[in-house]
């Protein structure tokens, strides 16, 4: 028969990767709820028009990347890009926009986006997100940030950089805009195709792109942060003071803008070194207009999204392995019909009180069960035979010093345990 493959960008996770995957998704968890934020699951694909809106029309990820189909009644969905529209959909649905303020949602989903697969970059990959919704002073920024960077931290992962940008509000970002787009026309037989017609619409999207001479166009672009008025530079000025304070390093990195529409004031990603292209392990910022533009209250709104992936690529970086966390503490060789159903019964009752624990299902020999022990990692080895049983006592070997000490089959949790 000829065998199927998986779709091209998706991936297939097992051990030993699927132990950092695992320790990871654990970390996040544990940070986030430290932070007091809360978990929320929303669905894998979302009627259409709520990317279109939430992201926006002129952005990549609704121009180029989204899987979309029609439902058999005609409807049109798209598999989620990403997780911000949809917790703000939720928000706004599930009446929690009334909710005592902040609201402090994250999230660990999977996202699908139709790109050019490589290393930090697949069509399906898990993105562990963060939302704080009602807080528009910089104090929300500031914990965004931190909370990002505790679980960069608390991974071991270290070579990582914070860089923030202001990209404006809606009272300075058009007499910005205004200037970045006659410079663009002055340049605009250096741009790709896809810039030139998005630059009288978005212009900002522009200085986004990952086309080497359009990237070249935007080093030299005005900026956003020489145009911020008195409010968004005061916002900026008090997040640096509050990053100071807590001893956040940072760099002030006028070409981060994010690719997404819905972005205002800070915007920040925290960017790897030496894993490659795809060196961007976190992206975030701040989009006050989000929630109004999805029918919901006027509400402040930041969060980040941070790709999975990118993360395992930086610690395999910083050499941080993960190691399987459920070695079995005993394995229990069994020799004749007698033992063999009595091991299952103590692993059984071993297992049900918290312990791995594992014996023959095989019915192998006594020396193959003692290498396949020795295989699986099982720090203890209990022999147990007819005599064992009539007796109630057995031989327990602890693997790595070979050192055999003699117990009642009653103490067998006990001393493994102690
Ligand atoms: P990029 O510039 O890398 O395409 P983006 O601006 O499209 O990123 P966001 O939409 O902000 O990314 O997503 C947040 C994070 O999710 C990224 O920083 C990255 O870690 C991860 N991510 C985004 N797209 C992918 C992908 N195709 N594969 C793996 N991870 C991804
Ligand atoms: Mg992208």
């Amino acid at each position: 028969m000829e065998k199927i493959m998986k779709p091209r960008g998706t991936m297939d996770i097992m051990a030993p990767d699927v132990y950092t995957w695992n320790y990871i998704e654990k970390t996040v968890r544990d940070v986030a709820a430290r932070f007091g934020f809360s978990e929320v699951r929303v669905p894998t694909f979302e009627e259409i028009g709520l990317f279109r809106r939430g992201v926006g029309e002129s952005t990549d990820v609704v121009q180029k990347e989204m899987y979309t189909f029609t439902d058999k009644d005609g409807t049109m969905y798209a598999l989620r890009p990403e997780g911000t529209a949809s917790v703000a959909r939720a928000i706004i649905e599930n009446g929690k926009a009334t909710d005592t303020l902040p609201l402090k949602y994250f999230y660990v989903i999977n996202c699908f986006r139709y790109e050019k697969p490589e290393a930090g970059r697949s069509r399906e990959f898990v993105q562990f997100g963060t939302e704080m919704f009602g807080a528009p002073g910089s104090a929300a920024d500031f914990t965004i940030i931190s909370l990002g960077s505790t679980v960069i931290q608390e991974l071991g992962i270290t070579n990582v950089k914070l860089h923030i940008n202001s990209i404006g509000c809606p009272n300075c970002r058009p007499v910005y805009r205004e200037k970045l787009k006659e410079y663009l026309r002055e340049n605009k037989d250096k741009l790709c195709d896809t810039c030139i017609g998005r630059m009288e619409t978005n212009p900002l999207r522009v200085l986004d792109c990952k086309n080497e001479p359009c990237k070249e166009v935007a080093e030299n672009a005005p900026r956003t942060i020489d145009h911020l008025c008195p409010e968004c530079a005061e916002h900026l000025a008090t997040l640096r003071e509050q990053l100071d304070s807590a001893g956040i390093e940072y760099v002030i990195d006028p070409h981060i803008v994010r690719g997404l529409d819905y972005y205002t004031r800070t915007v920040f990603e925290f960017i790897a070194e030496g894993i490659g292209a795809q060196s961007t392990v976190c992206g975030g910022g701040r989009y006050d207009g989000l929630m109004e533009e999805l029918g919901g209250p006027k509400m402040a709104g930041i969060g980040f999204g941070m790709g999975i992936t990118r993360l395992i690529l930086a610690m395999n970086q910083c050499g941080v392995t993960i190691e399987n966390p459920n070695l079995p503490k005993l394995y229990i060789a069994s020799m004749g019909q007698t033992a063999a159903n009595r091991a299952l019964t103590i692993v059984n009752d071993l297992r049900k009180n918290g312990i791995v624990a594992d014996c023959d299902v095989m019915s192998r020999s006594l020396k193959a069960q003692m290498k396949y022990a020795d295989k699986i990692g099982a720090k203890y080895v209990l022999m147990l035979g007819d005599n064992e049983i009539e007796t109630g006592k057995a031989t327990i070997k602890e693997m790595a010093t070979s050192e055999q000490t003699e117990i009642s089959l009653d103490e067998i949790a006990a001393f493994i345990t102690k």
